[in-house]
């Protein structure tokens, strides 16, 4: 076997992630390497943590970033929130809850699932009604955008039912973070996770996650140390923030001062973060608000291009969708695989198949963070349109 260097195609990424990657972003991939003990990487650290705290709406400390995809920050909030026997609602509506629920079980906790259709967002009254029937329970978890149907679930009012119970909030914001309004403080949520690949667009692998003083609490209580020592959470803030978060011996770490009391974890993946650094100082120069309103506005263009194509949504009120993240009803008659392999082979686009029960019956087509612009609306339409046709 003779081997060379491997090139990838350029491709066009409308699925659901990873996304398009600006070339700043990418540039800043090749940036020397440094040890995660190195001044510069102290710094780097804490900027990150200060951007993220930014796009996270949250003034909580214990903010930073999981070396692993927005999985590993779902098991990060599972493994450190939940405990052999603890009681966890479960509001499942789709793939990725689905997940959660299994993570719960696996660490021990008791779950218990509130099911609703999937493409429907999570209904508040449910919830309501499972904590009166559970009054022990100690955390609900919920996904805000369900990226395997295309719903977009009220995560303030959810918070505000859990809070009304006396419970924790675990919340991915895996694809909301960047392309909606996500306040972790306003909304009261306690566990956070997203990923770097879908509306942060950075390059997969990292999964930033911010746990509120609430959550840090009841991790400080627990009887029972985080089975997982990889993504033990005040470890890792042992060496992201430097101390203990609340521990005696705390003192203030200036920004960009070497900090004598960061503690080894792990080695961090330093590439990756100098690309995910850049990728949210993209985000902070253009404004969360702004980005909000781009991925609002250039959905909308897109559905009316589908629309007049005769496509239809998975969700039916456009109130439920995830701006974002489109997901279309393959029409009657349809090999949905002959499509999706034609937009790739003849234009290089990438889109979602399906998951699960909707496999085969949906598309998903993402405009999500700098892939969100009017040059791959057009395209994609047009390119959909042509396949269709043949
Ligand atoms: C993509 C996604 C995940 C998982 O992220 P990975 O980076 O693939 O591990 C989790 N939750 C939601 C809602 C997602 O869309």
């Amino acid at each position: 076997m003779s081997v060379t260097s491997l090139y990838p195609p350029f491709r066009v990424l409308m699925g659901p992630g990873p996304t398009e990657v600006h070339p700043r972003v990418l540039a800043a991939l090749a940036r020397p390497i440094v040890s995660h003990f190195d001044p510069a990487c102290f710094r780097l650290l804490d900027e990150i943590r200060a951007l993220l705290q930014y796009t996270f709406q949250t003034r909580n400390e214990v903010t930073f970033v999981v070396s692993g995809p927005g999985t590993a920050g779902m098991e990060t909030c599972v493994a450190n929130l939940v405990e052999p026997g603890d009681k966890v609602i479960v509001c499942q509506n789709g793939f990725f809850s689905g997940r959660i629920r299994e993570m719960v079980e696996r660490h021990g906790g008791a779950a218990v699932a509130v099911e609703d259709e999937w493409g429907r967002p999570v209904d508040p009254e449910k919830l309501e009604a499972a904590l009166r029937r559970h009054p022990d329970a100690k955390v609900v978890a919920f996904v805000h955008a369900e990226t395997s149907t295309g719903a977009l679930s009220d995560a303030a009012t959810l918070a505000e039912v859990a809070h009304r119970h006396g419970c924790l909030t675990l919340v991915d914001t895996v694809t909301s973070l960047g392309g909606v309004p996500v306040r972790v403080d306003e909304w009261g949520l306690d566990a956070v996770y997203s990923g770097s690949q879908k509306c942060l667009s950075a390059p997969p692998g990292l999964s930033p996650v911010t746990f509120s003083e609430r959550a840090m609490e009841a991790i400080r209580r627990r009887k029972t140390p985080v089975v997982s020592f990889f993504l033990d959470v005040r470890a890792l803030a042992d060496y992201w923030i430097g101390r203990s978060p609340g521990s005696p011996a705390a003192g203030s770490s200036a920004c960009g001062v070497p900090n004598a009391s960061r503690t080894y974890h792990h080695t961090v993946p330093i590439a990756l973060l100098y690309a995910f650094h850049e990728a949210l100082t993209l985000l902070r120069e253009e404004g969360l608000e702004n980005a909000w309103a781009r991925h609002r506005t250039h959905h909308e263009r897109l559905r009316e291009g589908l629309e007049a194509m005769g496509l239809t949504y998975w969700v039916r009120s456009e109130a439920d969708r995830i701006p974002h993240l489109n997901v279309l009803r393959v029409p009657e008659g349809v090999d949905e695989g002959r499509v999706r392999q034609h937009l790739l082979e003849d234009f290089g686009i990438e889109i979602g198949a399906g998951l699960g029960p909707l496999a085969g019956r949906v598309w998903r087509v993402g405009l999500m963070g700098y892939g969100c612009h009017a040059r791959n609306v057009a395209y994609f339409l047009s390119a959909l349109r042509q396949v269709l046709a043949t």
